[in-house]
């Protein structure tokens, strides 16, 4: 993952690789070069500071001081300490619930949740041979219900009504019984998003995390929201037992550095990543892939 790294870091490191000894001052350097490159991904400033802050420690360490190749030292904690903070590998998505198992879709209007959702139960049906059925709370935007039934139609999954006369409680209670009956194994259950975090909207769907019990609360955040994405983040872990993060339009974010913002702040695996806005524009998260990603 060395050959990812910006020009700047990779000549720095040859640099020090020439140095018989390496002193404080360089490491500063380097991660200075560090830092530069992740603010310039989009990464929010406080992940920033506390990744830097993690890496100085063991850089100073005494064992990259005294090293021969202090240089390939540092990168390889740069390295280590991204991975471990964008996550390990990959992770799919949970089933291990008495079926159906509910997939709790949580966001901000435009984040991409409908679509997500749809992209989901295809991946679902195809991926894993499950019988899916999709359900809409958004009772604020009628649009919102009518744009799930269309996509749910695509992706070759049910979908089950809801009227925007309807309590969101009611409608997920009515969907959670109608999979039960019919044996479906996963109920995929879309949210109304505001444009802004809203404390009656935080309650609404806490409500409905306590009605449905979820396996999974996957919480949709648009990449392209850049540095804006930790505080949307932080409200929703606040608010609910997120267990992934599904980062949509990556597509349009060359820079990526949503991904470790979001991450750090809520502490659950980023499970997907929407890369278009078709329905087979969803991919398993490859955090190594993307770690590489973020340092240019
Ligand atoms: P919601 O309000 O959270 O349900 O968001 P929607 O699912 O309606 O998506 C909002 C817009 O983003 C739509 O125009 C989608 O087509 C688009 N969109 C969603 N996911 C992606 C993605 O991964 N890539 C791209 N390019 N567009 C996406």
């Amino acid at each position: 993952m060395a050959s990812a790294l910006t020009d700047k870091l990779s000549r720095l490191v040859k640099e020090m690789r020439g140095q018989a000894r390496i002193t404080e001052s360089n490491v500063q350097d380097m991660l200075r070069e560090v830092r530069m490159a992740l603010l310039e991904a989009d990464v929010a400033l406080p992940v920033v500071r506390d990744f830097i802050a993690r890496v100085k420690e063991k850089a100073l360490g005494q064992e990259v001081l005294s090293s021969l190749q202090p240089g390939q030292v540092l990168v390889s904690i740069v390295n280590t300490e991204l991975a471990a903070t964008m996550g390990e590998g990959v992770s799919d998505i949970n089933l291990n619930a008495q079926p159906p198992a509910v997939i709790l879709m949580a966001g901000l209007q435009g984040a991409g949740k409908t679509t997500t959702t749809a992209k989901l139960a295809k991946h679902l049906i195809e991926k894993r041979k499950k019988k899916v059925l999709t359900v809409s709370g958004d009772v604020y935007r009628p649009a919102a219900i009518e744009q799930l039934k269309t996509v749910t139609a695509q992706a070759g999954a049910e979908w089950f009504p809801s009227t925007p006369d309807q309590k969101p409680l009611d409608i997920a209670r009515g969907a959670l019984d109608y999979a039960k009956r019919h044996f479906f194994d996963v109920l995929l259950v879309d949210t109304a998003g505001r444009l802004a975090i809203d404390e009656a909207l935080m309650r609404e769907i806490q409500d409905l995390h306590g009605a449905l019990k979820p396996v999974e609360t996957l919480f949709v955040v648009d990449a392209m929201q850049g540095q804006d994405a930790i505080n949307t983040a932080k409200a929703f872990k606040e608010a609910l037992p997120l267990t992934g993060i599904v980062l949509t339009k990556l597509d349009g974010d060359s820079r990526g550095g949503a991904a470790l913002s979001v991450r750090q702040i809520t502490g659950a695996p980023i499970k997907f990543a929407g890369v278009s806005e078709k329905l087979d524009g969803l991919e398993v998260f490859d955090a190594q892939r993307h770690a590489g990603r973020v340092l240019g």
